[in-house]
């Protein structure tokens, strides 16, 4: 993609109205535009660290055994009456008619249309395990939009739903999700912590909050710090160490303001252990048992031929606010640093003499080679080499390929890590070599 081609209205400046860091860049790099209170325009360039975002998410929910359909956002008011949520969700759902007078809503979550597409499909014992996902688009008409696309009116969620026989295979695939939302959050370079969280009417530890550790994060956090020692091994197996992984993981005392107490805290943590921060929820996952299989009555039958309710379990990631979330997460007082993984761009080619005819050649021609197999940004235009170097430090871009007046001469390239702004200087024809083949 060349730059005077592209669509990146980036800001010079600062904007006043952005509260935190995320927010600041997402505009000064023209991410998102705001439409109107809590909504955005996704622009071409935030548009691509989404989809990134969303395929990493999609990728792991499959590997953990998860399959995906697509609900709408639109749904009738019925089935909430039916759960009891129509009247309780109060003024976050947005509430509408149809021109026959019908009570519709935009989904603010898809418990309700989940569970009635379960009580159609699943009847029997042999039906079941099935974890079931989309990728959606949600409307919560939050009282308070802040932050940009951290906390906003109409924002994207991965939402999946567990459907079980008892509560026993309720808990298997609990943790696989468990899992699946950790290897998630490491492959875009986070370290989220699992938080116990409200367990509503089953309790027994079943329900968890994935935090990333920010100063700008909403919610207070109190962890041992040996939990953010712990990793996932990039070959682990879902089938065989779900189980193992949350055990793991929840060995330590971590959990944020709503569910801390004072005495376990110092009794469970040492000293030297202790670590009171603030974080940004990314995810959670819940497994609450016929919460809403009862009601809208999605029964199904054992191997002995009992009926019971489905035991059910829903689990969430904000696809959307995960975007600020690697930004607050990733940054210099230069600009962004994208991780490898969520990168809009694998690399950035700069020409910082445009009007040198040979090295426009020269440009040109890596700039073709390169873009066969991977996407590079290069900016081809005429703006000064001062502009062009903080226009690639700030847009985050990690690999930057700089062609300046010594490159035609010595026949060398700078090729910067943006990350810890180490350059090395590299032969040209030897830097091309692994990109032959392609
Ligand atoms: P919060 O406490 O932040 O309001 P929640 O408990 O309402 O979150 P869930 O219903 O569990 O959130 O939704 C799943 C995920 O969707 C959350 O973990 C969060 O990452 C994301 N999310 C929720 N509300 C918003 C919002 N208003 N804007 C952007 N993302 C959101
Ligand atoms: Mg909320």
């Amino acid at each position: 993609m060349r730059l005077s081609e592209y669509f990146l209205p980036t800001l010079k400046e600062f904007p006043k109205d952005a509260e935190i860091i995320s927010h600041q860049l997402m505009l000064r790099t023209g991410m998102i535009r705001q439409a109107s209170s809590g909504i955005y325009v996704w622009l071409p360039f935030g548009y691509a660290v989404l989809k990134k975002i969303e395929q990493i998410v999609r990728e792991e929910q499959v590997r953990a055994g998860a399959i995906e359909l697509l609900m709408p956002t639109i749904q009738s008011a019925d089935l909430w009456r039916k759960s009891g949520r129509y009247d309780d969700y109060g003024a976050e759902m947005l509430r509408m008619k149809d021109r026959h007078d019908r009570d519709i809503l935009y989904g603010p979550t898809n418990e309700e249309q989940i569970t009635d597409i379960s009580s159609h499909y699943f009847k029997s014992y042999k039906n079941l395990p099935k974890t079931l996902f989309h990728i959606q688009w949600k409307f919560r008409d939050e009282i308070r939009p802040r932050f940009g696309v951290m906390r906003c009116k109409e924002f994207l969620m991965k939402d999946s739903y567990s459907f079980d026989i008892s509560e026993e295979e309720g808990r298997i695939s609990y943790s696989r999700m468990f899992l699946s939302y950790l290897k998630t959050f490491q492959r875009m370079g986070l370290k989220a912590i699992p938080m116990e969280a409200e367990s509503g009417p089953i309790g027994g530890n079943l329900s968890h909050e994935f935090i990333i550790l920010a100063n700008t994060g909403e919610s207070k956090v109190y962890i041992d710090k040996r939990i953010l020692d712990l990793e996932i091994a990039d070959n682990v197996d879902y089938e065989n160490d779900s189980k193992n992984i949350v055990e793991e993981w929840t060995q330590y005392y971590s959990v944020t303001d709503d569910m801390y107490d004072q005495e376990t805290y110092e009794k469970k943590v040492g000293q030297e252990n202790r670590l009171e921060m603030r974080g940004i929820e990314v995810g959670h996952v819940f497994f609450f048992g016929d919460k809403y299989t009862k009601p809208l009555k999605a029964n199904v039958q054992d191997s002995e031929g009992k009926i019971n309710p489905i035991q059910s379990g829903s689990y969430g990631i904000g696809v959307s606010r995960l975007v600020a979330a690697i930004i607050e997460a990733s940054h210099d007082d230069k600009g962004i640093i994208w991780p490898k993984s969520v990168s809009p761009f694998d690399y950035v080619l700069l020409n910082l003499s445009p009007k040198d005819e040979n090295l426009a050649k020269l440009s040109e021609m890596i700039y073709k080679k390169i873009s066969q197999n991977n996407s590079l940004l290069y900016d081809d235009t005429t703006s000064s080499v001062g502009e062009k170097l903080n226009k690639a430090d700030l847009i985050g871009i990690p690999q930057q390929i700089i062609l300046g007046k010594n490159s035609i001469q010595n026949n060398t390239l700078e090729l910067k890590e943006r990350s810890s702004g180490k350059v090395q200087v590299i032969k040209i024809d030897e830097f091309l070599k692994q990109f032959n083949n392609g």
